[in-house]
């Protein structure tokens, strides 16, 4: 890896260490609470497959909503443009967990990264996978390259027990006819989707095959083709963040994806893939300091895509 970006990486983590670590745990999935708060990592890999890493980059957290790229990835693999029958591609202005848009578009989504958005996605996936858990799972395995990797039951059944809002979506959508299965068994996968656990190195890894194009470095395999790469990459962009893609993109200028794990994903295309985690959030559900630390990095990098 280019010695720039390890000097640009170090500086950013080292600045961002010493500010003051706001924001707040999300509590409202217990086992989230668990976590510690002053964990900081971040890894970048580049598309030659070299990588450098700080701080807390090989310890697994929960990835949450980072996951929903990877469902979606699954998904336009599937069924291509049939996807955006159910879900619209538009920005939603609201929280991540919000039900109000669902009235005004009649159960159609704003996009596949809010949760109603991954919920219906995880309703095409019941219905066009012979078991939509098992070969979820398998795919990310083999996009990760990591053979033993699974969803996490403690924290499943965390949110499982105390899910309330994403039941309630699941079935407001349900009602309006956009969900085919029975949201019982809809809910299960989203929550067990949501569950999988990487550390930093193995999430920017996992990551770079949206960087190069829908290719994957480790073995080019051909995930999904160069056009549905871009209009992921192009979500990513704008509706990454909920409430605060416009702020991303206007701070850091990549695509990217958060989770309230406390996990961001960016992606800088031709070049790296990079993850940050930090657990506590800001207002939006995203994390404080991983949103810091990546400003530095497309700041003193002057690479961003605009
Ligand atoms: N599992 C979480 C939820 O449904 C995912 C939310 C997130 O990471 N933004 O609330």
């Amino acid at each position: 890896m280019k010695t720039t970006y390890k000097n640009i990486i170090e500086n950013a983590y080292n600045l961002t260490k010493s500010l003051e670590n706001s924001g707040k745990l999300a509590t409202y999935i217990p086992e989230l609470a668990n976590v510690n708060p002053s964990n900081l990592g971040v890894h970048m890999t580049t598309l030659d497959g070299t990588h450098f890493g700080m701080g807390n980059h090989q310890d697994k957290f929960s990835i949450q909503s980072i996951a929903k790229v990877l469902s979606l990835t699954l998904a336009v693999k599937l069924i291509g443009d049939k996807v955006w029958q159910r879900i619209d591609v538009e920005p939603s202005g609201t929280k991540f967990d919000s039900l109000l848009l669902l009235e005004t578009y009649k159960g159609i989504p704003r996009n596949p990264f809010v949760n109603s958005g991954a919920i219906v996605i995880c309703d095409i996936l019941l219905t066009y996978c012979k078991n939509a858990k098992i070969e979820f799972l398998e795919f990310v395995r083999d996009l990760s390259d990591i053979p033993d990797l699974n969803y996490s039951d403690e924290i499943a059944d965390s949110e499982k027990a105390t899910g309330y809002r994403n039941v309630a979506l699941c079935n407001f959508i349900k009602s309006f006819g956009n969900i085919k299965n029975e949201p019982v068994d809809v809910l299960d996968f989203y929550f067990d989707m949501c569950s999988i656990e990487m550390t930093c190195q193995q999430l920017s890894q996992t990551f770079t095959f949206l960087a190069n194009g829908g290719i994957k470095i480790s073995d080019g395999k051909k995930i999904i083709s160069k056009s549905k790469c871009k209009r992921i990459n192009a979500l990513m962009l704008t509706c990454g963040f909920y409430d605060e893609s416009g702020e991303f993109a206007f701070k850091v200028g990549l695509p990217g994806k958060s989770g309230v794990g406390g996990g961001i994903v960016a992606l800088y295309p031709h070049n790296y893939a990079i993850a940050v985690w930090s657990p506590k959030l800001n207002p939006n559900g995203n994390s404080f300091r991983g949103m810091r630390l990546l400003e530095e990095v497309t700041t003193h990098s002057e690479l961003s895509i605009f």
